[in-house]
């Protein structure tokens, strides 16, 4: 079956040198919710970009991503745009209309839309996101919780099939963090999440992938490799709450 997400060999370096990512390679199925895991400076953001073809340096290097077996470039990119929804790290990135309605219902209009459909996608999404009847409301005078809700409606809107989320939780209070926890798990589409929040993986991942130094360093089976105590202190990670039991030293 085709892979919904394949990255192969993928190398990226930024303009002023930094090596990103240095030969990636890994798959994500259909239906799978995988997350992505390492330290700051792995290269998770950067990676993430390419599955919507932020980089497109990248187009022309020996390595590829392909999103439903299409490799991603300029021939692609619309309908990679459509079926890769990507939820940015900082919402402030995402948010720049005076309404959260002309916010959620920019991705949809660029779609061609007509406006009754547009509208029925807003209530919908605003909905999946649990933020009905925000449509008045000015995305800047939202708290850091609301404001990712608004992204993430934003990006439902459109009707991915694919969902890539940078850090879903960070700057969340723990009640945040455990709502939005609840509707990604309502979310039934493919999932790669890139965070370092491990009980979010645990509860929601049923594998992950390990990115150190642009490269990746481990993938498997979630409570596999997050009880792995010396992988995880090797690449600055800690075994999360959830699976403290397991292994009890
Ligand atoms: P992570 O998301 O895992 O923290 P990033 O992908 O943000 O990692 O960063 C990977 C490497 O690329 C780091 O060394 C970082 O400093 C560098 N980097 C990230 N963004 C840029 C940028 N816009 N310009 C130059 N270097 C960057």
């Amino acid at each position: 079956m085709t892979a919904a997400i394949e990255v192969r060999d993928l190398h990226f370096r930024y303009a002023e040198g930094t090596r990103a990512l240095g030969g990636v390679s890994f798959a994500i199925a259909e239906g799978e919710c995988v997350g992505l895991i390492g330290p700051n400076g792995a290269g998770k953001s950067t990676l993430l970009l390419h599955l919507n073809g932020l980089l497109p340096e990248s187009w022309d290097g020996p390595g590829a991503v392909l999103v439903g077996g299409e490799p991603v470039d300029a021939r692609s990119l619309f309908e990679v745009r459509r079926r890769v929804g990507l939820l940015f790290q900082d919402a402030n990135d995402q948010l720049f209309c005076p309404t959260v309605l002309e916010d959620v219902a920019f991705g949809p209009r660029q779609l061609g839309l007509s406006e009754p459909e547009v509208r029925e996608r807003v209530t919908a999404a605003l909905a999946q996101a649990g933020i009905s009847g925000f449509e008045g409301r000015a995305p800047h005078h939202l708290s850091a919780g609301e404001k990712r809700r608004v992204c993430l409606a934003g990006v439902l809107a459109c009707g991915p099939s694919i969902l890539v989320l940078d850090e879903p939780t960070s700057s969340l209070d723990p009640r945040g963090r455990r709502e939005l926890k609840e509707l990604l798990r309502r979310i039934p589409i493919t999932k790669l999440i890139a965070t370092h929040d491990l009980d979010l993986v645990v509860e929601l991942c049923s594998r992950v992938v390990v990115l150190d130094g642009g490269v990746v360093v481990a993938e498997g089976p979630t409570v596999e490799v997050l009880s792995d105590e010396a992988l995880m202190l090797r690449h600055s990670l800690e075994r999360p709450h959830a699976l403290r039991h397991l292994h009890p030293h």
